[in-house]
C-alpha cells in the first residue's frame, strides 16, 4: 500500500484532498499536526522523511491570508513559505522521495497578464505589490520541484488554483475571501429578517471560482498521470499546470447566486467606496484540459456546498 504524506491536511485544500484520498482506499496517509511536526524547522522534517518511508507528498501547507494579512506580515509570508517547501522538497529529495505535487496560486501571474492566464504567462512581468513576497515564495516552490527534476531526475510537478470555496474555508465577516463573506452575511441578513445586504464595490468585476473537491480531484489526477504524459504536456522549465474553471462570471452575478441559495429575498446594493480590486482574473486552462480533467460542480451547486457547511460548522468559529 503507498504511504502518502499530505502537508498542510487540516487547511481547506489539504483537508479536501485528505476526504479523496480516503474515499478512494488502499492507500496508507501520513498526516502530522504542526505540533507534531513544525514544518519551518528543517532537523524535524528532515528526521521525519527519513524515518517515515512515504511513497508520494502533497505539498498542501502554506501560510495564506487575504490582503490586509498579506500587508501587514510581508516577512511571515515569505519566510513561512520558502522554509515549508525547501525543508519538505530537499528532505523528500534525500529520502528518495521520487513523488511529490505542489500546489501554488494563481497570483505567481504578472499583474498585468494577459488574460485568460497561461502558464507561459510566468516572469513576464510585474507581481501585485500586496502579496508579492507570497507570490515569490510560490514560484519559487515551482522552480525547486523543476531544478530537482532537472539535476535528479525526481518527478516534482505543480498546480496553480484559481479562486477556491468550500468546507473548511475561512468565514471571517472583514478578513475573509467574496464568497465566504457573503454566504455569511446573506445568512445573517435571513436570520435577522434585514431587507437589504450590501455587498463591495462595483460588482462588475470578473472572478473564477472552483470547489475545492474539484481542486482536490485534479490534483490527485495530475499526481498520478504517467510521468510520459506529463512530460509531454509540460516543459522542464515551465511544469506547472492551471487548474480552474475557465469560465468566470462578475461579482453581481456571484452575489445573485448567493441570495438564491442562502434563501435571502431582500434587496441587494453595492458599495462602490469599498475596492473593486483586479478587473478581471481568469485561468487558462487548455493544459490541464488536455491532460483529461475537467470541473464537475456549477458554481450553483458549489455555492449550495459551502453553505451546508458553513450551517454545519457555524459553531465552531464563532
Ligand atoms: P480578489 O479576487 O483578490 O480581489 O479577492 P476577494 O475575494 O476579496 O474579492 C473579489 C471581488 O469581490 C472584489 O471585486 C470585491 O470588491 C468583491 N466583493 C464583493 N463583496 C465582497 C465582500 O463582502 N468581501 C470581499 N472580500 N470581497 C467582496
Amino acid at each position: 500500500m503507498k504511504r502518502i504524506f499530505v502537508a498542510g491536511h487540516r487547511g481547506m485544500v489539504g483537508s479536501a484532498i485528505v476526504r479523496q484520498l480516503q474515499q478512494q482506499g488502499d492507500v496508507e496517509l501520513v498526516l502530522r499536526s504542526r505540533s507534531e511536526l513544525d514544518l519551518t524547522s528543517q532537523q524535524a522534517v528532515a528526521t521525519f522523511f527519513q524515518s517515515e518511508n512515504i511513497d508520494e507528498v502533497y505539498l498542501a501547507a502554506a501560510k495564506v491570508g487575504g490582503i490586509v494579512a498579506n500587508n501587514t506580515y510581508p516577512a511571515d509570508f515569505i519566510y513561512e513559505n520558502l522554509m515549508i517547501e525547501c525543508n519538505i522538497i530537499h528532505s523528500a529529495h534525500m529520502a528518495g522521495i521520487q513523488k511529490l505535487l505542489f500546489l501554488g496560486s494563481s497570483c505567481i501571474y504578472p499583474k498585468l497578464a494577459e488574460q485568460p492566464m497561461a502558464e507561459t504567462a510566468l516572469l513576464t512581468g510585474t507581481l501585485e505589490p500586496t502579496n508579492e513576497p507570497y507570490a515569490i515564495a510560490k514560484i519559487a516552490g515551482i522552480k525547486l520541484c523543476e531544478s530537482y527534476n532537472r539535476q535528479f531526475q525526481r518527478d516534482y510537478r505543480s498546480v496553480m488554483p484559481t479562486n477556491l470555496y468550500g468546507p473548511h474555508d475561512n468565514f471571517h465577516p472583514e478578513n475573509s475571501h467574496v464568497i465566504p463573506a457573503l454566504l455569511r452575511r446573506f445568512h445573517e441578513a435571513k436570520l435577522n429578517g434585514d431587507d437589504k445586504v450590501v455587498a463591495w464595490g462595483s460588482g462588475k468585476p470578473m472572478r473564477e471560482f472552483l470547489h475545492v473537491n474539484d481542486m482536490a480531484a485534479a490534483s490527485i489526477h495530475v499526481m498520478n498521470l504517467d510521468k510520459q504524459t506529463y512530460d509531454e504536456n509540460t516543459e522542464p522549465m515551465l511544469s506547472h499546470i492551471n487548474v480552474g474553471t475557465g469560465v468566470d462570471c462578475t461579482i453581481r452575478e456571484l452575489v445573485e447566486t448567493v441570495a438564491k441559495v442562502t434563501g435571502f429575498g431582500g434587496k441587494i446594493e453595492f458599495d462602490s467606496t469599498k475596492p473593486d480590486g483586479a478587473p478581471r482574473k481568469l485561468m487558462n486552462v487548455d493544459r490541464l484540459a488536455a491532460l483529461g480533467w475537467q470541473y464537475t460542480y456549477s458554481l450553483e451547486e458549489g455555492l449550495k456546498d459551502a453553505y451546508q457547511w458553513f450551517l454545519d460548522n457555524q459553531d465552531s468559529f464563532r
